[in-house]
């Protein structure tokens, strides 16, 4: 099996020549002190030596042991303590975190490259510092500045995680039918009362204490989401100097035997009057969780890249080395009993349609955090307000879009090794079980398509899409001219359209057909996905086309060119589903299914 090598080369290029983000960096006060392009580069670095060398040696075992539950206590596999200790003592955990609170408040496009890196190095590892991460970033948006001082410091620095607790056995998707309790104590607290599943990190061994988020209802509160409060459940109660007092009544029941991701613990936590503190207000725990859910969503798409890129390198080197069959076109090694399996056109064809998903998956999450630095970051409102509504209307695309294309990738990946990808030996059949639960959690990737459709396009009239368009057509005005670019912007050109024609035809019928924003919304996140990473690859391609003569572009110009050939054509068939309305599937009756 090959070692995973972090795409350090490929996370530069998009920073410093895609995005340019020195430019941006210099000119906003708030970054300008902390970070410049030799300290993003060295940053880079320091996690490509953590993620390569630590963290993953560890991902196969994490799979062969799995997270133990023994009496409530939860431990986690062999190295994940030790390898968790250095990365809390790199002050990785701290990246992005509010400087008033002890954090590095760096941007979010330097931590999303290191997010990928982890995810990469193992999903089951990563997940326990980015709830925690997410966590920390909803108590430091909507928590007061008590709170924010008795919690977030020991969360940057790793010493306490943070969980999210929102899904109940009944309570998935929808939580407005939600029934965990919390009743005011009269003494500033709250009594917790309840059963959350599926929870996260609920229970591990990693840090001294856990502050679980939880989401529950004040009796009184209005019925559905909007009667929905957020609370802080610390595992061990604090005193006033931050010590640790004695323990909550909050118990991890059992975690769950998983399809993949086994060294991360998915934990069921009873909560059997524990006690709680209000952040913010009464029945505003929904959208407070949005803060740390929107975080969430976009790292589940770095997560699906992180998989993806690595199932990609232990493919490529695979078909460089497995003979079998000779080339259409003569023989490449004929002093060997066979050629390499590269030579032929549909290992190729899977090896550049992973290459081509990943690479441009990883712009997108990189162009979406820059808006999420903007919206941050920036002095102007307008340019704040401009970017908040891009981060909302392509956050559904970056959780959904990105992990759909991250398990086909990895399933691609398993199918270059053949049966040898089959087997346990090789890691590609891990690859596949760990990335898959990325397209069910955050919300799965069907509630991902209506936020998208019926929230972000149909609810505001478009808005939001229109001018995520007008900026993709001022790239393409822009360079429609370069010769050397008609290959990325001709076929960008046309997809824009397609994608406006579709939007206008839901907008208008949609009225008349009440279930057509139902029956669209996954066809019309895949081609919102398939022209979002065609604008990503010429993009890359505006940097590449006049240094073809360095293999690094030329390369880059080659996977993007199979892209808008063979790729973003698949955005026909989306949009011929879309356009046979919702008949087909709401006229069997339920009895016969
Ligand atoms: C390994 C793992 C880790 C997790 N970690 C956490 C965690 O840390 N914290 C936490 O709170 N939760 C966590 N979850 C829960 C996860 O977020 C939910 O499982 C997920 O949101 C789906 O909810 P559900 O399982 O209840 O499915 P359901 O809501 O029952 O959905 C079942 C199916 O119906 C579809 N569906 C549901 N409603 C609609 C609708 N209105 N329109 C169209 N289709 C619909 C769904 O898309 C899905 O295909 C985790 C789950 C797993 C498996």
């Amino acid at each position: 099996m090959s070692e995973y090598q972090a795409p350090l080369k490929d996370m530069q290029f998009l920073l410093h020549e895609v995005f340019q983000v020195e430019n941006f960096w210099s000119q906003t006060p708030k970054l300008a002190e902390l970070i410049d392009k030799e300290t993003a580069d060295a940053i880079l670095e320091e996690g490509a030596k953590l993620t390569s060398q630590v963290i993953a040696p560890l991902n196969r075992n994490s799979d062969e042991q799995g997270a133990v539950w023994q009496e409530g206590a939860v431990t986690t596999p062999d190295g994940f303590a030790k390898a968790y200790q250095l990365y809390c003592d790199g002050g990785w955990g701290a990246l992005s975190g509010d400087p008033e609170f002890g954090g590095m408040g760096m941007p979010k496009m330097l931590q999303s490259a290191f997010e990928e890196m982890t995810q990469s190095s193992s999903i089951s590892f990563a997940l326990y510092p980015m709830l925690t991460a997410g966590a920390a970033l909803a108590l430091s948006s909507h928590a007061s500045v008590e709170m924010k001082q008795t919690y977030l410091e020991k969360m940057y620095s790793g010493e306490w995680a943070g969980t999210m607790c929102l899904t109940e056995p009944h309570a998935g998707s929808d939580l407005g039918i939600m029934t965990s309790k919390a009743e005011d104590d009269g003494e500033g607290s709250y009594k917790i009362s309840g059963t959350k599943i599926f929870i996260t990190g609920g229970e591990q061994d990693l840090t001294d204490n856990i502050i679980h988020l939880v989401l529950a209802k004040i009796p009184g509160a209005p019925a559905g989401p909007r009667g929905i409060s957020m609370f802080v459940v610390p595992k061990f109660l604090i005193n006033e100097d931050g010590s640790l007092a004695s323990r909550n009544l909050v118990t991890c029941g059992s975690i769950e035997h998983k399809m993949g991701i086994k060294g991360s613990a998915t934990c069921v936590m009873n909560f059997d009057g524990a006690t709680g503190y209000l952040v913010g207000e009464q029945n505003k725990g929904l959208n407070y969780m949005f803060t740390m859910m929107n975080y969430e969503r976009l790292g589940m798409g770095i997560q699906g890249t992180g998989a993806a890129e690595v199932s990609y390198q232990q493919a490529a080197a695979y078909a460089k080395d497995r003979l079998q069959g000779r080339s259409a076109g003569g023989a490449k090694s004929p002093d060997k009993k066979a050629d390499a399996i590269i030579v032929h056109p549909d290992v190729r064809k899977m090896l550049l349609t992973m290459r081509s998903l990943n690479e441009a998956g990883r712009c997108f999450s990189t162009y979406v955090a820059k808006q999420l630095d903007i919206a941050k970051f920036s002095d102007e409102a307008e340019s704040r307000a401009q970017a908040d509504q891009l981060v909302a209307l392509l956050t559904p695309v970056a959780k959904a879009f990105m992990t759909d294309m991250a398990f086909d990738s990895c399933a691609l990946g398993q199918m270059v090794f053949g049966g040898h990808g089959y087997v346990r030996e090789w890691g590609q059949e891990q690859l596949v079980r760990d990335v898959r639960i990325a397209q069910i959690y955050e919300g799965t990737n069907g509630i991902q398509a209506l936020d998208l459709l019926g929230r972000k396009v149909v609810a505001n009239k478009g808005l939001f899409l229109e001018s995520y368009l007008k900026e993709i057509t001022a790239f393409t005005n822009l360079h429609v001219q370069t010769p050397q670019l008609s290959a990325f912007i001709e076929p960008l050109i046309i997809a824009v359209d397609k994608l406006k024609q579709l939007s206008t035809h839901l907008l208008t019928k949609c009225q008349s057909d009440k279930h057509l924003v139902g029956a669209s919304a996954t066809d019309y996140l895949a081609v919102f996905g398939y022209v979002s990473y065609g604008y990503m690859w010429a993009m890359m391609a505006e940097k590449s086309y006049d240094k073809a003569d360095n293999e690094f572009y030329l390369a880059k110009l080659q996977v993007g060119d199979f892209y808008m050939k063979r790729l973003l054509t698949r955005i026909d068939s989306h949009s011929q589903s879309i356009f046979a309305g919702s008949d087909s599937l709401m006229a069997m009756d339920e009895t016969l299914f």
